[in-house]
């Protein structure tokens, strides 16, 4: 038998995968990259280790319109973990009619994440992903109907397992024990919707867009974001690797949307302006309406706001940015706004500096530095599910 196992590289579905190996059945991991969420390197080590065959793809927008308008809603974030997860079994579907696997199995754990695994939200996503009886959550199936593998006998039932809660630890002594397991990975939500600084960004995106693309996804992870109006935000840089994912962001066709402004005879911050008002100039000179330079004025201001003004009061003639409009570049002079300094910075994007890859690939990763053993929470592995009374959800990880 060959299955498809949702391979995030965490814990859960290392086991589920390892389960599986031992019961003789040929594992191909399925790592999919989200643009909030990126943990395939994580997963090909992960599966490097354990000996399969790792798949990693990513999606497209269609995930922005799930994230804007989730079926099932949000958790406690901006986190749609049951839409998610639906949409990467279904991923894992299509794999598995394309490679001609028999069934689909992710390391979720009845009961374990409040938001998105409680018995009858794993059985929506069976439902939903259009799986149904083939899909297999290996290390909580005793406590789950039988799969279509189990009612055949394909797959013994008794060797699957019955975990319920949170019990990391648990988990933990059962890879060491049944598999060997040396390298136990830290919890991690990874996943930014699950996270509270992040959330105020994603929420004004989602405010002032009815489907936002991953451009603008990948544009939150940067510098300071304040909005200027309903129909225009700015990303003000704050260091280097800002500045230089600005550029990577401008050479997008997004561009078209964005007015790019660099200090010209100062030492300053960067800032690009993203708005609806910016045409696609093309090759063509630009011709700036009134409200666009209105807000390239109010763009120039925030970046002598954020500029030490010893190092641009001298500038000759007055501080001046050099403005770049698609292949178009103006010199428009700017000076110190009252009003702009009112503008509310939305949320600092202060995360670690990421590659240029990783922000072509999307989201950034959060990986938790409280050890393991310290994450872990009452559970057992038993017949019965757990009562669920927790109502201040946490975020969900992508333990798939
Ligand atoms: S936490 Fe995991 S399941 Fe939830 S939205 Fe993020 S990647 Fe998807």
């Amino acid at each position: 038998m060959k299955a498809i196992v949702l391979f995030s590289g965490g814990l859960d579905s290392i086991l589920a995968a390892c389960l599986l190996k031992s019961q003789g059945v040929e594992v191909v991991g399925l790592n999919m990259i989200t643009p909030f969420h990126d943990c395939s390197e994580e997963s090909r080590q992960a599966a490097e280790e354990i000996g399969i065959e790792l798949v990693v793809r990513s999606f497209g927008e269609e995930y922005m319109q799930m994230v804007a308008h989730p079926k099932w809603g949000y958790g406690s974030n901006v986190n749609p973990c049951l839409d998610c997860r639906t949409a990467m079994c279904r991923e894992a579907k299509k794999l598995m009619e394309e490679i001609g696997a028999d069934f689909v199995a992710t390391g979720e754990i009845s009961g374990q994440r409040p938001n998105s695994q409680k018995q009858h939200q794993l059985s929506l996503i069976s439902r939903e992903s259009g799986l149904n009886g083939k899909l297999l959550r290996p290390l909580t199936a005793k406590t789950l109907a039988r799969t279509d593998m189990e009612r055949e006998g394909a797959l013994d039932r008794e060797k699957m397992r019955s975990f319920t809660g949170r019990n990391r630890v648990q988990l933990i002594s059962y890879g060491r024990a049944a598999f060997g397991l040396k390298h136990i990975p830290q919890p991690s939500t990874g996943c930014v919707l699950c996270e509270n600084s992040y959330a105020p960004r994603v929420r004004d995106m989602l405010k002032h867009k009815d489907v936002p693309t991953i451009w603008d996804a990948k544009a939150l992870a940067w510098g300071r974001r304040l909005r200027i109006d309903e129909n225009a935000y700015c990303i003000v840089a704050r260091r280097l690797a800002d500045c230089d994912a600005l550029d990577r962001l401008f050479a997008m066709p997004e561009r078209s949307r964005c007015v790019l402004l660099f200090p010209h005879n100062y030492m300053g911050a960067s800032v690009m302006l993203v708005t609806d008002e910016a045409p696609d100039f093309g090759e063509t000179e630009p011709r700036i309406s009134e409200k666009l330079a209105a807000y390239i004025q109010t763009a120039g201001s925030l970046s002598l706001r954020f500029s030490n003004p010893e190092k641009y009061a001298s500038a000759e003639g007055g501080p001046t940015v050099r403005v770049q409009l698609g292949a178009a570049v103006e010199f428009i002079g700017i000076h110190e706004d009252p009003e702009v300094e009112k503008i509310p910075i939305i949320m600092e994007a202060n995360r670690p500096e990421k590659s240029k890859e990783t922000l072509e690939q999307g989201g950034e990763q959060n990986a938790e530095s409280a050890p393991a053993e310290a994450q872990a929470e009452v559970g057992t592995e038993k017949g019965a599910v757990p009562q669920d009374t927790e109502e201040s959800q946490t975020g969900d990880s992508n333990a798939v």
